[in-house]
């Protein structure tokens, strides 16, 4: 990982940062790119940047990738300024490199991109207040409301097939029948459970594919700590880390946002009695994230918001469970069974979503 950050030097001299160069640090808890913060001297005042080096072996497509954050940043930029918004706090803004590039790519092959510092404001790793929850649904909200005219076909398909839930359920079967980890015994009622929802999984998509479901510009990773809080005021003022920005369905930022926050319990615990939604928490979300949308959303997609967090626990549970069974090679385990473990709170909080279902449908009726 230093290894490849070894060229940072290289990187900050190409892009076009102001003023004169004084120091730089890592920063941040992000689990993906390398982030680090860069700070210039211009004209006696401190200027910071936020410099990444970009997670080039989960997205291949680093040009392609830039050319979605771009086209939706400029977008963006131009409502903010036509309704006198701030547009150096309430959007990104890509630093081009000398050469009117927006990334650079590096002697050892390693690519960068920069942004102007979103100054006076945090991201919350973890929901310690409910404000701040509710705070991130507003702005990822907004977000889904500002980009609701935004072609959303015309952005490239990052990482294919996402949240293509009969897809995943496919490659969930395989892993079951090859089962070359010979794990499948130890969880027949896990497989058991999935199998019993195979219809559920195809929901969501085939109301996209009967064009029921708008496409919409998503940003597929809807987590509270992708949200700047104001310093002062405690609103959420930008969605940041757009790495995932694609084409899909509201009702999936929706429910991952759901899924992640309005459990209560954490998302590998292993006693379960602990696990369950938090209907307090999934209310104070709904009326955060309609507020933001502002109208936005169709009625099918407002009504259709419980089957979107159901279908995001579920297609989460499945994702770990098919880890699980190839020996876990894609999400980095920390102890024996980690997978499991996680793919059962997920399963367990489908199961309580069942549970809530009429509650979850009467709470998202109150706010249309
Ligand atoms: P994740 O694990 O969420 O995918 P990541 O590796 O993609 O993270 P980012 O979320 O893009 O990284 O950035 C890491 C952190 O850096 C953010 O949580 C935020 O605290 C900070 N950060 C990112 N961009 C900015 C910005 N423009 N202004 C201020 N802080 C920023
Ligand atoms: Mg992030
Ligand atoms: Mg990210």
């Amino acid at each position: 990982r230093e290894e490849r950050c070894a060229k940072i030097e290289e990187a900050i001299k190409a892009l076009d940062f102001k003023g004169n160069y004084i120091k730089h640090e890592r920063y941040g808890n992000g689990h993906i790119n390398d982030t680090f913060l860069i700070q210039f001297n211009q004209d006696d005042r401190n200027v910071k940047y936020i410099l990444q080096r970009m997670n080039h072996e989960i997205f291949k497509d680093p040009d392609q990738l830039m050319k979605n954050i771009c086209g939706i940043t400029e977008f963006l930029k131009k409502k903010i300024t036509k309704s006198h918004g701030d547009v150096n706090r309430e959007t990104m803004n890509v630093i081009d490199t000398k050469k009117g590039e927006p990334f650079y790519k590096d002697s050892i092959g390693s690519y960068w991109r920069a942004y102007q510092f979103i100054e006076d404001a945090i991201s919350y790793d973890q929901v310690d207040k409910p404000e701040d929850f509710y705070q991130s649904a507003v702005a990822f909200g907004r977000f889904q409301h500002l980009l609701s005219d935004y072609k959303a076909e015309s952005l490239y398909e990052t990482i294919p097939n996402f949240h293509n839930t009969p897809t995943r359920y496919q490659t969930f079967k395989e892993a079951v029948k090859k089962d070359i980890c010979g794990r499948a015994k130890n969880v027949t009622p896990e497989i058991e459970f999935i199998c019993n929802r195979e219809d559920d999984m195809k929901i969501c998509m085939d109301l996209l594919n009967k064009e029921q479901l708008p496409l919409r510009v998503t940003h597929n990773d809807t987590k509270l700590n992708n949200i700047m809080i104001d310093n002062k005021t405690g609103k959420g003022i930008c969605v940041i880390d757009l790495d995932t920005v694609m084409p899909g369905l509201s009702i999936f930022d929706f429910g991952d946002s759901i899924r992640f926050g309005a459990n209560t319990a954490a998302e590998d615990e292993t006693d379960l009695s602990k696990v369950s939604l938090n209907l307090q928490l999934f209310e104070l979300y709904a009326k955060g994230y309609l507020e933001g949308c502002n109208g936005s959303l169709t009625k099918k997609e407002t009504e259709m918001l419980p089957m979107g967090a159901k279908t995001m626990a579920l297609e989460c549970g499945m994702r770990f469970l098919t880890d699980y069974l190839l020996g876990d090679t894609y999400f980095r385990i920390h102890r024996e069974n980690h997978n499991l473990d996680r793919c059962r709170t997920q399963l367990k909080l489908v199961e309580d979503m069942e549970y809530k279902w009429d509650e979850m449908n009467s709470v998202i009726k109150k706010y249309m």
